[in-house]
């Protein structure tokens, strides 16, 4: 079986991780939302790639979920004794990364060739592509400051202004790669994994553009990154709240109505199970709460095996 997961940073980086434990190489490419890229002290950043990579490398941070495990800040550190700007935390080791992957933008190589290369230096067997090699920026227009590039708004200001909608600059122009083509047509079932709607998952669908670019639509199954009407991490649910919609794995489904075959949600949410839209999606109901490496394990067969009933 083919599987194709759609992943935004640490939540679906978890998941992502736990199908790369089960399937072996050859039937896994994770797409990665590359809308949260910038360029920050004169490097490009790609801090959902980097996630993803990092995770599947065992480098990760397992306290933050983003940034490399084993970190230190001097030069970040001594950037800021300089003047410049510190709110982006890059770490020591990170900042390598950034480097390296800037030079070989310069030279001519694209994202997903540097991803490929970076992957193999760090021992990552399973396929992980940019979800284009054409820039995507995703905008979040606020109340308080109009429109704000994404991690302006993510990390500067900690998520704090309240959240009116989202622009994707470049997207008209931007098109999936011929790897994520070639992915998406050899898949038997895509994953989208629980990272935020909006600003995660939304980016790689529009790009995708799913129904015309798939010729043999496979199976297509979400797991909700909302449980109990709350998220994990992040401000998914703020964001349905500030939108004027209820945050629940119900709104999850709703999201994504016209993709979906199945939908798990979490064993707190049973209750929601029946109400979830359109009827004619299935529901699985498991503990989708990732804590440990096990867990990640655990929800993948549990995905896998959800996906064998569709
Ligand atoms: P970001 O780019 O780092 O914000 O990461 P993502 O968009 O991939 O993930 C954020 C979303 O993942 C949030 O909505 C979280 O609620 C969700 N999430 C994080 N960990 C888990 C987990 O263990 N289980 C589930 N179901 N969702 C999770």
């Amino acid at each position: 079986m083919n599987i194709v997961a759609l992943a935004g940073g640490v939540g679906g980086a978890k998941l992502a991780d736990g199908l790369a434990q089960l399937l072996p190489p050859e039937a896994l490419t994770i797409i990665v939302n590359t809308g949260d890229d910038f360029e920050h002290l004169g490097l490009t950043i790609s801090p959902d790639v980097d996630t993803v990579c990092y995770t599947l490398a065992g480098l990760a941070n397992p306290e933050t979920g983003w940034g490399r495990a084993d970190e230190t800040f001097e030069a970040l550190e001594n950037v800021r004794a300089l003047g410049g700007p510190d709110w982006f935390r890059l770490g020591d080791k990170d900042l390598a990364t950034h480097l390296e992957r800037t030079r070989r933008l310069k030279a001519g190589q694209t994202l997903t060739q540097i991803t490929r290369d970076f992957c193999q230096a760090w021992g990552v067997r399973h396929t992980i592509l940019p979800m284009s090699d054409d820039p995507v920026q995703t905008m979040v227009d606020t109340v308080e400051f109009g429109e704000l590039p994404f991690q302006e708004y993510f990390v500067r200001r900690k998520c704090e202004p309240k959240v009116k909608g989202f622009r994707f600059a470049g997207i008209e122009s931007a098109r999936p790669t011929p790897e994520v083509r070639e992915a998406l047509e050899r898949a038997d079932a895509i994953v989208i994994c629980p990272s935020n709607p909006w600003v995660s998952i939304d980016p790689i669908l529009a790009v995708l553009q799913l129904r015309s670019t798939v010729h043999c639509p496979p199976s297509i199954i979400a797991v909700s990154p909302i449980i109990g009407g709350q998220t994990v991490k992040g401000p998914a649910a703020k964001m349905y709240a500030e939108m004027g919609i209820t945050p629940s794995a119900l709104a999850i489904a709703e999201h994504y109505k016209n993709l979906l075959t199945g939908f798990i949600l979490d064993t707190t949410d049973a209750h929601l199970a029946k109400d979830v839209q359109p009827v004619n999606v299935q529901t699985c109901v498991t503990n989708s709460l990732m804590k440990s490496q096990t867990d990640r394990r655990r929800l993948a067969q549990d995905v896998l095996n959800f996906i064998q009933t569709l």
